[in-house]
């Protein structure tokens, strides 16, 4: 997708502070963070939301998980605690048109979100 910043993010056309990279899941830190970690993991190819989702895409997205966890433990707040978040359309706030999963961290959570 030509127009798509995280597909641009993903060929390096625009810069971003890299966490993590696999032939398939990149995660970087989310420019406007909204805890004192903010990363966002997302498959390397284009899909625009979770209702694009298909049968076959299991395991990139279950690849996605296991990435933030594997983040967490590494960036030492697995412990402590975490929370991952994959925003859908306009009523969940979904911004970006390239399926992302949050992951937030760093400070008590609160629930439910708003
Ligand atoms: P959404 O609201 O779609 O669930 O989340 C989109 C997220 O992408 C937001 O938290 C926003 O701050 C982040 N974001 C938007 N543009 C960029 C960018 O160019 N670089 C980075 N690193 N994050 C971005
Ligand atoms: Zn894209």
């Amino acid at each position: 997708m030509d127009d798509c910043i995280f597909c641009k993010l993903v060929k390096r056309e625009i810069p971003a502070k890299i966490a993590y990279e696999d032939d398939q899941v990149i995660a970087f830190h989310d420019i406007d963070p909204k805890a004192p970690i903010h990363l966002l993991v997302i498959p390397k190819r284009h899909i625009t939301t979770l209702n694009d989702l298909e049968e076959g895409d299991a395991a990139l997205v279950g690849r996605l998980q296991v990435t933030a966890a594997k983040l967490a433990k590494e960036l030492g707040f697995a412990e402590a605690g975490y929370r991952v978040v994959m925003n859908c359309n306009e009523d969940a706030g979904q911004t970006v048109w390239h399926i992302h999963m949050h992951l937030l961290a760093g400070r008590s959570l609160t629930w439910p979100p708003g």
